[in-house]
């Protein structure tokens, strides 16, 4: 599904000196390596601060603790995306209520998380799935409206341009009060192991976020607040840093993958190939408001193992994101949940596929996948 090795192979001459580098300075935690990382990604994002951490899910975690969020507080999510969003929600004894996804792009539902509001709602998390930005401005009215925070889980949707209403742009993560990001290696701005980070442009919760990181200390030795210890290691921040420097050509490069599989796939009435917004006319991969973390297919009317088995058999790695709706895991069921409100996840666990999406990607394995599967669906649709 990604090609990491033959994206190192193109950046290893400038990474394993500064691996080394750091090696040798033994400045392994909170050296000036992951400062200046984190001052290039705050340039980069055009926010305020950049809060490094040790991976997606401490991040969002942390955020929620950054905005003193208290047990029973209702926090509004997707059931479509990773768990980690719902799981750290949990985690906090906060109560998560899923709510449904847009067919189209998606991203959670504005209607459906309208609906879910009361007055224990404290906070909303889009999560910008598969790249796409999600509808911000629309987000950030209703939350204006109903005194809610929003956290953006950025994990997916890193160097993503949000479109405002009048045009002007925000990239992703720069938007809510406060977002998290992922660097596992598989995500578009991925370390060679686990990091993440917070993002917010407010200095007091910046500061809240930074003791939080730190086991709860503003003053070394003084806990004032129960924190965690979650950091961000300095050969992590100099692969990251790296790799800052290619993150628009690399979601370039994704950019224009999908829009070589969806040209293929057009006039394919099985395959619904991913879109955005609607102002985007349905053609975002040529638009920069999706980064493409994945490129994923829903198929009407096609048995999906049947397809699955058949890519298999001619080597082609995919992948279903997600296979089953969180409101319907163990861990998450809640009998306040009625199926008649997640028509939509429902369907598209059953329909959704991602096809490969990375940095590597050469036209002639684009040709073969897309072939594939376009053989497939004419002899079994
Ligand atoms: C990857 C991911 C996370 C978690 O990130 P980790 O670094 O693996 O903890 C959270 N949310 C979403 C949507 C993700 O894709």
């Amino acid at each position: 599904m990604v090609d990491l090795q033959g994206q190192y192979a193109k950046i290893k001459a400038v990474v394993d000196p500064s691996i080394q580098e750091v090696m040798d300075s033994a400045a392994f935690i909170n050296g000036p390596k992951v400062h200046k990382f984190q001052k290039n990604l705050e340039d980069y994002l055009g926010v305020k601060h950049v809060i490094p951490c040790a991976n997606g899910t401490d991040a969002l975690q942390i955020a929620m603790m950054g905005l003193g969020l208290e047990p029973g507080d209702e926090v509004i999510t997707a059931d479509f995306t990773f768990a980690a969003t719902v799981e750290v929600i949990a985690l906090l004894r906060l109560t998560p209520v899923l709510v449904d996804v847009d067919p189209v792009t998606f991203n959670i539902d504005i209607a459906a998380i309208e609906k879910a509001i009361t007055p224990k709602t404290k906070a909303i998390v889009p999560v910008h799935l598969f790249g796409l930005a999600a509808d911000m401005d629309t987000i950030m009215q209703l939350a204006k409206k109903h005194n809610l925070y929003v956290i953006e889980d950025n994990a997916q949707g890193i160097g993503a341009n949000y479109t405002h209403t009048d045009g002007s742009k925000t990239k992703t993560g720069a938007i809510g009060h406060v977002a998290s990001t992922s660097f596992f290696p598989s995500k578009n701005l991925g370390c060679y192991g686990d990091g993440g980070a917070i993002f917010t442009n407010d200095d007091d919760l910046a500061h809240t976020i930074r003791g939080i990181v730190n086991h709860g200390m503003y003053k070394r030795y003084h806990h004032d607040v129960v924190g965690v210890n979650s950091r961000l290691d300095s050969i992590q921040a100099v692969v990251l840093d790296a790799k800052l420097v290619y993150l628009d050509a690399y979601n370039a490069a994704r950019r224009s993958a999908a829009q070589k599989y969806s040209e293929a796939f057009k006039g394919y009435s099985h395959i619904m190939t991913p879109s955005g917004k609607t102002e985007c006319k349905g053609i975002c991969n040529t638009c920069d408001c999706h980064v493409f973390h994945q490129y994923t297919l829903t198929l009407k009317g096609i048995d999906r193992d049947a397809l699955v088995q058949h890519l298999q058999a001619n080597n082609i790695p995919c992948g279903v994101y997600y296979p089953i709706p969180l409101h319907k895991q163990k861990a998450y069921e809640d009998e306040r949940y009625i199926e008649s409100d997640f028509t939509v996840t429902n369907q598209l666990v059953k329909s959704v596929i991602s096809l490969p999406m990375h940095t590597e990607l050469e036209d002639d394995q684009i040709e073969f996948i897309t072939k594939t599967i376009i053989d497939f669906i004419d002899n079994n649709a």
